[in-house]
C-alpha cells in the first residue's frame, strides 16, 4: 500500500508576511450583529459551499485557501506546513449470500477495491481469533461485536496505539483473509477499520447483516472506493506580540462522508471570528487550524508539530464539537495548574457553560500529553453524537446554534486576555 505518512511530512513552513496578497482589509468586527452574520457567513462556505474536506481532498484545499484568504486579510501573520496524505471516495460495494441476498453497502475508508469469495469464518473473541492462526488463506472473517464493535486504531496514527489494537490487527492479518466484516451496533458513522495499510478488504456491518452470514457459507463480495495521493497544508496564524504563546485551536477537516456541521465548522468558525478580531494589544497567540483531527495520519498536526518548538507554547484552549444547538457548552482542563483551573470554573455561567470531566481526545490531547496546560472546549454530553450524528450526512448546520458560537466568542476573548495575563 501507500508509503509511511510519518515519513512523508515535508518540515518547511511558508511563511507568508501580512498583506503579501492582493486583499482588501477587514472591517472591524465589534457589535453582536456583524459577529454573528460573519459566524454565519464561514458556517455557509465551510458546510454548504465547501462540505467534505477531508485531508488531500480538494475540498479540504477549498476550506485552508479560505482561512488563509480570512486570515491574511485580518492582518495577521499566517503561516503553512505542508503534508502528504491519501483521501478516500466511497462507492457502493455488493454483498451476496448462497441464498440469492443481495445489498449494497459501503466499504470502510480506505478499503482496497476488488471482488472477493470466500467462506464465511465468524469469530467472536480474542482467544478465538488467536485460536484460528492454522486456517487456510481465503475466509472471509466475521467480527462479531465484542471484537468487531469499536474502532481500530490505523497504524499510521502517530499519538497512540494500543496494545490490544495491534494485536487484533496483527491476528487478522496472518490469517490472509479475502475480507473481514466487523459487526457493529455502531457501523453508521463509526467504520471498525478506517486504515490505507491494511492488507485485506473490509466493511462494518449492523447485526442484522452480521446474522445472515452463516459460518461456511461461500460469500462474494465487491469492494468499490477510490483511494487518492493528496496533500494539503496546516494552516496558522499569530498575533505580533513576543513571547511564549496560547495556542488557540480547532480542527478544519471533517470525513467524506458528512459537511460536519458541529464538526468541525462551528469551532472553525469561532476561531476564525476570535483571529480576524484579535486586538492589537492582545498578548502572543497562535490561532491554528489543524487540518487531520478525523484523519487516519493526523499529518496537519504531525506538520505543525515539525515546524513548531513546544517549548515556546504555555497553554492550548481547543474547539471541537461547540456549539450544539440545544446543549451547554462544555469545558474542562488536562495538565492545568490551580489558576487555570479556576479560571475555567468561572468561564460561564451555569445556564450556558459546564465544567466536563477530562476528555482525552482531540486536539487539546496533543498539548496535554507532553505537559502543556491544556483546556477543551466542546458541547455537553458529546459523546452521544458521536453514533448518531458526526461523521453523518445528518451533521448539518440544522445541528448549530450561531448564538451559542456567539457566547464562546465573547467568553474565549476574555479568557485569551486573561490566561495571557496569568502566564506572563
Ligand atoms: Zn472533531
Amino acid at each position: 500500500m501507500s508509503g509511511n505518512a510519518q515519513g512523508s511530512h515535508r518540515p518547511d513552513v511558508v511563511r507568508r508576511a501580512a498583506g503579501d496578497e492582493n486583499l482588501e482589509r477587514m472591517e472591524p468586527v465589534m457589535d453582536g450583529a456583524q459577529l454573528r452574520e460573519r459566524l454565519r457567513q464561514h458556517l455557509g462556505v465551510l458546510v454548504e459551499q465547501i462540505g467534505p474536506r477531508p485531508p488531500g481532498s480538494p475540498g479540504n484545499r477549498r476550506a485552508t485557501d479560505y482561512l488563509r484568504t480570512r486570515l491574511s486579510a485580518a492582518g495577521l501573520d499566517v503561516a503553512e506546513a505542508e503534508f502528504v496524505t491519501q483521501w478516500w471516495e466511497p462507492e457502493p460495494c455488493l454483498l451476496e449470500t448462497p441464498g440469492g441476498s443481495r445489498r449494497e453497502l459501503i466499504a470502510n475508508p480506505f478499503s482496497q477495491a476488488g471482488e472477493v469469495r470466500g467462506p464465511v469464518v465468524k469469530v467472536e473473541t480474542r482467544e478465538a481469533l488467536l485460536g484460528r492462526s492454522g486456517q487456510p488463506p481465503g475466509a472471509v472473517i466475521v467480527l462479531g461485536p465484542a471484537i468487531g464493535g469499536d474502532p481500530v486504531v490505523p497504524k499510521s496514527f502517530p499519538f497512540f496505539m494500543p496494545d490490544e489494537h495491534r494485536e487484533l490487527i496483527a491476528a487478522l492479518e496472518v490469517l490472509r483473509p479475502a475480507a473481514v466484516i466487523a459487526v457493529s451496533e455502531r457501523h453508521a458513522s463509526l467504520p471498525t477499520f478506517e486504515d490505507p495499510e491494511l492488507c485485506f478488504p473490509s466493511l462494518t456491518v449492523a447485526p442484522e447483516v452480521g446474522a445472515q452470514l452463516r459460518p461456511g457459507e461461500e460469500v462474494h463480495i465487491v469492494f468499490r472506493g477510490r483511494n487518492h495521493r493528496g496533500h494539503g497544508v496546516n494552516i496558522s496564524a499569530r498575533t505580533a506580540a513576543p513571547g511564549r504563546r496560547l495556542v488557540a485551536s480547532a480542527h478544519v477537516d471533517a470525513k467524506i462522508t458528512t459537511p460536519g456541521a458541529f464538526d468541525n465548522a462551528g469551532s472553525v468558525a469561532a476561531l476564525l471570528v476570535l483571529a480576524e478580531t484579535a486586538s492589537s494589544d492582545l498578548g502572543p497567540v497562535e490561532f491554528v487550524f489543524f487540518n487531520g483531527e478525523d484523519h487516519y495520519d493526523a499529518g496537519g498536526e504531525l506538520a505543525w508539530l515539525e515546524a513548531t518548538d513546544l517549548a515556546e507554547v504555555a497553554v492550548n484552549v481547543n474547539l471541537d464539537g461547540v456549539g450544539v444547538r440545544g446543549r451547554r457548552t462544555g469545558v474542562t482542563c488536562l495538565a492545568c495548574p490551580p489558576p487555570i483551573q479556576d479560571r475555567i470554573a468561572r468561564l460561564g455561567d451555569e445556564d450556558s457553560w459546564t465544567l466536563m470531566p477530562p476528555w482525552f481526545e482531540s486536539d487539546h490531547a496533543i498539548f496535554a500529553m507532553r505537559d502543556i496546560p491544556a483546556v477543551a472546549v466542546t458541547s455537553e454530553h458529546v459523546h452521544d453524537l458521536l453514533t448518531s450524528v458526526a461523521h453523518t450526512p445528518a451533521d448539518t448546520l440544522d445541528v448549530v446554534d450561531v448564538d451559542i458560537l456567539l457566547d464562546i466568542v465573547h467568553r474565549l476573548r476574555g479568557l485569551f486576555s486573561h490566561l495571557d495575563d496569568d502566564l506572563r
